[in-house]
């Protein structure tokens, strides 16, 4: 087997094919922890001193991001673990076990906010009504998970909160809103501006990080992840998305990374211009809503409804 390219010492492990290296493992390892330094540094996402909320679900990304954070922080920001528990029986509790032993492994702390004790309600409760509206379960799921996950980031008292969205995730939701018309959403997009009116800061530090190596990096560090999917998943549209733009960058490695940046340039323009985000103050519960009633009230009130209807 070919040397590795970078250390010329040990055997190769792993070929990038978009840059053509040639890496052992650890060297690897190294060349993905500096390129999310090199991201956090150019978009400016987290400064000295900074307390940093990580969400982590206990998936392969968000336990792999703690753990690059933990080792880019060197003492010069705090790491606090936030974790969402959305009440879905016999697939959570494995999922928030592995965050909190990595947690406690890092000697990170983990603050744990639930469904049930924000809303009143599980997401199995929730999802409940959904056949009759015509919504996926993550679209619906989706608009409580973002409003959690700023409680909990409130509750810890954290001045950014940094998610796993990595290179793959960009790229797909940046073709979904294109398919979809939304270019409104284009705009929100943007790295630099995302979440500007919300109290919380919101980083992606793996935003330049593909899937595949995540996932690499993951199994070499050792790090015990839930592999089964959330039995709600449905993605539809989404996967033909992934599957199409795996197969443009098996036939031509690196288009991901150049659609990545087409995709910052355009998101960056349109949050400038008219259709940057408005955000409005709920007039139910006065948190930050693109409408007058935001998607919590709103949802929440049709899952009340639902309860009250069918007695459950
Ligand atoms: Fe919610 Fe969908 Fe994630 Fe399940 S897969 S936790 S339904 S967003
Ligand atoms: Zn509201």
């Amino acid at each position: 087997m070919a040397d590795c390219s970078r250390c010329r010492a040990k055997p190769s492990y792993y070929t990038r094919r978009y840059s053509g290296e040639s890496l052992c493992a650890d060297c690897f390892r190294v060349t993905l922890v500096e390129k999310v330094r090199r991201t956090i540094t150019k978009h400016g996402m987290i400064a000295h001193g900074d307390r940093v909320g990580v969400a982590v679900s206990g998936g392969k990304d968000s336990l792999s991001l703690l753990r690059v954070l933990q080792e880019l922080s060197g003492g010069k920001y705090e790491l606090i673990a936030l974790t969402v528990d959305e009440g879905v029986q016999g697939y959570r509790d494995e999922a928030i076990e592995h965050a909190r032993s990595l947690c406690e492994d890092l000697g990170v702390e983990q603050v744990v906010v639930s469904y049930s004790g924000l809303f009143g309600f599980s997401l199995d409760q929730a999802l409940d009504w959904k056949d009759e509206r015509g919504l996926s379960s993550c679209s619906i799921c989706g608009v409580f998970r973002r409003r959690a996950i700023d409680e909990a980031a409130a509750k810890a008292r954290v001045g950014v909160l940094a998610t796993a969205h990595n290179l793959d995730d960009y790229v797909q939701t940046f073709m979904m809103n294109l398919l979809h018309g939304d270019v409104d959403r284009l705009g929100w997009l943007d790295l630099s501006t995302s979440g500007e009116a919300f109290p919380v800061r919101r980083v992606k530090p793996f935003t330049e990080v593909y899937e595949e190596e995540i996932a690499l990096y993951a199994y070499l560090s050792k790090i015990p992840f839930q592999s089964v999917s959330c039995p709600y998943m449905h993605e539809g549209l989404r996967s033909e998305v992934r599957d199409y733009l795996n197969e443009m960058e098996a036939k031509h490695p690196g288009m991901k990374h150049v659609l990545l940046n087409s995709a910052l340039k355009v998101s960056s323009k349109l949050s400038k211009g008219d259709a940057a985000k408005k955000t409005l103050a709920c007039a139910k519960c006065g948190k930050p809503s693109s409408q007058e009633v935001c998607g919590v009230c709103r949802m929440t009130e049709i899952v009340w409804q639902h309860a009250k209807y069918t007695g459950s």
